[in-house]
Order: C-alpha cells, then structure tokens, then sequence
C-alpha cells in the first residue's frame, strides 16, 4: 500500500501518467484473454456477458479469464509485449520526459471522445478500427441500451393476455431453420444455371423434401422480417408486432420445450428485435455470439453440435444462421469455394463477378450445412423448415448488393422455403405430410408462419385465424396475394 501511495508522490502528471498506464494494462490483458478464447476484442456481446445479461454467464466469463490454461498464455503475450514496449522506451525516454509525450496522451484522448460519440448511433461500429476507449465505450454503450429495450419488448409480451389449447402433443420434434439473405433465384434447386444446391436436389427427386415456389419474405430486413415470422402479427394487422403473442410463449403454454441456437449476434441494433423474441425461449445458445459484429463471425457449421432432439417433452426449435449475409466471402469455409469467375454470366463486370462468385459458393456452403441439420434427425421424429428472413438484391438496381429499406427490389422478397420430414415423421403423421405436399404451389408470405406452424402441430389460440394457415384445408390463398400486393407497394417499409 505505502508503494502504492509513494508512485503518486511527483506531482499530478505523474499520477496520470501511472493510473493512464495501469488502465492501459489490465485493458491489454482483457482483451489479449478475448482474442485467444473467443477470436473478438471487446464487443458488445462480450459487454452483455460481462454486465448482464444474466449473473452465470458474467460468472461462467471471469472463470474462464483465470483458468490458468487461459491466463497463462494471456500472461506471456501481455509480458513480451511490455517486454519490447521496455525496450522502445528507454530509447525514447528523453521524448517521454519530455511534454510531447502528454501532449500525444491528451491528444489521443481528445480524439477519441468526439469519434466515441460519433459511432454511438452508426449501425455497425467497427470495433477492430478503433481505439480501445472508444471500443470501450461504444461497445458498453450499445450493450446496456440493448437490454433495457429487450427488457421493455419482454415486458410487453409477457403481458399479452391469449388463451392456448391443444389436445395432444403430436410432433415431437419441430425444427425451424432461419437462413440469412437467401434470394432464390440463384439456387440451382429454383432454376440457376449453377449447380450449387446438389443435396437440396437430390432431396428433392427422392421426395424427401418439398420445395415451395411461390413464397415472398414479409419484411426486407432481418429484424422485421424475424419478428414478423415469430409472431402471430401479420402484415394486415394493426398495431405493432411485439403486441402480438409471440410463438416461443404459445409453445410453451402448449407444452413444448423450445431452443433457439443461432450463429449470428448476440445483439447490437441490427438485431434487439430478435434477440427479445429469443429471450422468450427455453434455452438459447449463440455459437458464435463473442464476435464483435457481422464482419466476423463463425461459419454455420458450428451449430450443428448444439442441435437437439426431443426427450421428455415435445421440441420446437430454431436454428437461426448467417447463410449468405455480406460480406459473402467470410460465409464459407475455402474448401466451399467451387464456383469461379468463367462460371459467372458475361455481362457482370470483373468486381461484380467477385461478388456473384461469392454468393453463389456461400449458397453451395448453405446447402451443406442445411443437409447436415436435415440428417441429425434421420432417425426421429422430426419435421424440419427452411425459410430465410428475406432475400438479396444482386446488382438489379443502381449498381448496388444488399437489402433493407434502402434496396428493395424482386430478390430482396424473392425466398425459398422447403420442408424436410423424416421417414419416422412420414409414417406417424401422413395427414400432415400430405398437406405438407399439396401445399407447394400455393402462395405464400412468411407473416404467415407462426399461424401455418400453431396449426400443423394442432394448436389454437384465441388469436387463430387458420384461413391464414398455409396447410390447412381451410387456407386462402387470397390473403397471400393480398400480402404480396402491400410488400410490393412502393412505400412498404419505409
Ligand atoms: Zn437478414
């Protein structure tokens, strides 16, 4: 302690300087500890663990950070680097000494408070360009504005007063995949010149999966587009859709234990909305919820140990993955890389072909991890769903790649969507397989989906509408039709 006291005898620069240097160091060795264990800096789902969301998680982190397996090699680096650091210093001592240094500490500082506030509000703070006090503080600050809206949105939902009713619980094991981006028209399995879905292809001519034509996403934008799906709010309803009840509370209610496992964030602005609808679930489990932001995440893949099948109680649970968001190159794995610029149509320019190139491969990676799902449940029970939130637009208007409210175009609401079901499933449930099958041609739009699931698995609710539901017999195609003509209007969205 008497050590302690006599570093700050020497003026108040010299404390400074001691608590600036001390601060920079504990910093260091976080997030040294960060990058080895989870490959991010601090971001804001780290900034979740560390102060929320909930108590474990906070516990399960600081654990991790002195296992001495992890701290060791977080010790070396950060020694080395002092080490050199050392080294550098004794040669610029005389700078240090000088009142250049404090000019260059204050500087720093003064930088980097007004940026801290200017990437506040931007979408995607990019945390690997920035210094650590404004990662510090933007990643914090992001975190504790998340919670309190997801808290809020929770409440909400809580709230809603619905009745669910259900006779007996047939289906077992209920598995909703969520892809990312996905527009069609480039899945050989909907006509693209390229053969980029070979497992979907074969499932379907064994008959083994159903592929639906003519399905339109109900939002251009992950989070309405999930929000929308997940809950019984449709596009011709009034109000918000959090006032709705949402699907993982009627599932609950109706005795279901429900699993949400994702590869895309944990949460940030671009994804509150979904992250509420999630904390709604049983369990829920981010394969790769440490990355800081889209631009780096883990490949779907590593969802596929966490998957589950029913025991006690019946299933129902999402598997919601980073499919084919840009950047497309970071979506698969290299050995994916099969398509290559002569397979790509002549009128694209060379940097759009670089694009195109890698759509169309992170499709043929989207297709092999979907299969790997399909077969984890070859010997249960299970029926499975693809259905991404919305689709891509590729160079269809003004030279421009991507979606949202800025770029809404045919391929942004141009989705597949297919069902898998298992021979298991096949045998036990033919009336739903049959109505599964015949449903294939009929319009569809994904506000719809939490109407047409309740229904398949026999559900009601007060709220029911089963003209809406897309395999009941009862279904209205019309309403589809209806929806599609709002999508498609010019101020959708705005
Ligand atoms: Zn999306």
């Amino acid at each position: 302690m008497a050590y302690v006291v006599s570093l700050f005898r020497g003026g108040w620069k010299r404390s400074i300087r001691i608590v600036v240097v001390f601060v920079c160091a504990v910093w260091l060795l976080f997030e040294t500890f960060l990058l080895l264990r989870f490959n991010t800096l601090y971001s804001t789902s780290i900034a979740s663990s560390v102060f929320k969301t909930n108590p474990i998680e906070a516990k399960e982190m600081v654990g991790l950070f002195f296992r001495l397996s992890n701290f060791i090699p977080v010790l070396l680096i950060v020694l080395s680097i002092y080490f050199l650091a050392y080294c550098l210093a004794i040669g610029l001592k005389k700078i240090m000494q000088s009142l250049y240094f404090d000019c260059i500490i204050l500087f720093l500082l003064i930088c980097g408070i007004p940026a801290t506030i200017l990437n506040l509000n931007t979408n995607f703070p990019r945390y690997y360009q920035s210094s650590f006090l404004l990662r510090a503080l933007t990643s914090s600050w992001v975190a504790h504005r998340s919670i309190n809206y997801i808290g809020n949105l929770n409440q909400i939902q809580r709230r809603i007063d619905f009745v669910v009713s259900n006779d007996t619980l047939s289906l077992p094991n209920v598995v909703l995949i969520i892809g990312e981006s996905l527009n069609k028209n480039y899945m050989h399995a909907y006509g693209y010149h390229l053969s980029n879905t070979p497992k979907l292809d074969s499932l379907i001519r064994e008959g083994r999966v159903v592929k639906y034509t003519d399905v339109t996403s109900c939002a251009s934008y992950t989070n309405a587009a999930v929000s929308r799906m997940l809950t019984l709010y449709n596009l011709v309803n009034k109000g918000q859709w959090y006032e709705y009840p949402a699907l993982p509370l009627i599932l609950r209610r109706a005795g279901y234990d429900t699993f949400w496992l994702s590869s895309q964030e944990k949460m940030g602005e671009n994804a509150d909305e979904i992250a509420s609808l999630a904390s709604l679930f049983d369990g829920t489990k981010y394969v790769g919820a440490e990355s800081a932001d889209l631009a780096v995440s883990c490949y779907d893949e590593s969802v596929l140990p966490y998957l589950r099948v029913a025991k006690e109680k019946p299933l129902f649970q999402v598997v919601h993955l980073m499919g084919s968001h840009y950047n497309y190159s970071q979506r698969y794995p290299h050995s994916f890389y099969k398509f290559d610029y002569e397979d790509i149509e002549e009128k694209y320019t060379k940097s759009e072909k670089t694009d195109l190139v890698n759509y169309v491969n992170s499709i043929y990676y989207n297709d092999y991890v979907v299969s790997k799902i399909f077969e984890h449940y070859n010997n249960s029970d299970a029926i499975v769903f693809y259905v991404p939130d919305h689709g891509e637009s590729i160079y269809e208007l003004d030279g421009k790649i991507g979606h949202g409210t800025g770029l809404q175009t045919k391929g942004t609401f141009s989705i597949p969507m297919f069902v898998w079901m298992s021979d298991k499933f096949m045998q036990d449930h033919p009336a739903e397989a049959k109505s599964v099958r015949l449903s294939s041609t009929k319009p569809f739009t994904t506000d719809l989906l939490t109407q047409t699931l309740i229904d398949l698995m026999g559900i009601r609710t007060n709220y029911d509408r089963t003209v809406l539901a897309l395999f009941s017999n009862e279904y209205q195609p019309e309403e589809a039709i209806k929806r599609k003509e709002i999508i498609f209007s010019p101020n959708f969205d705005k």
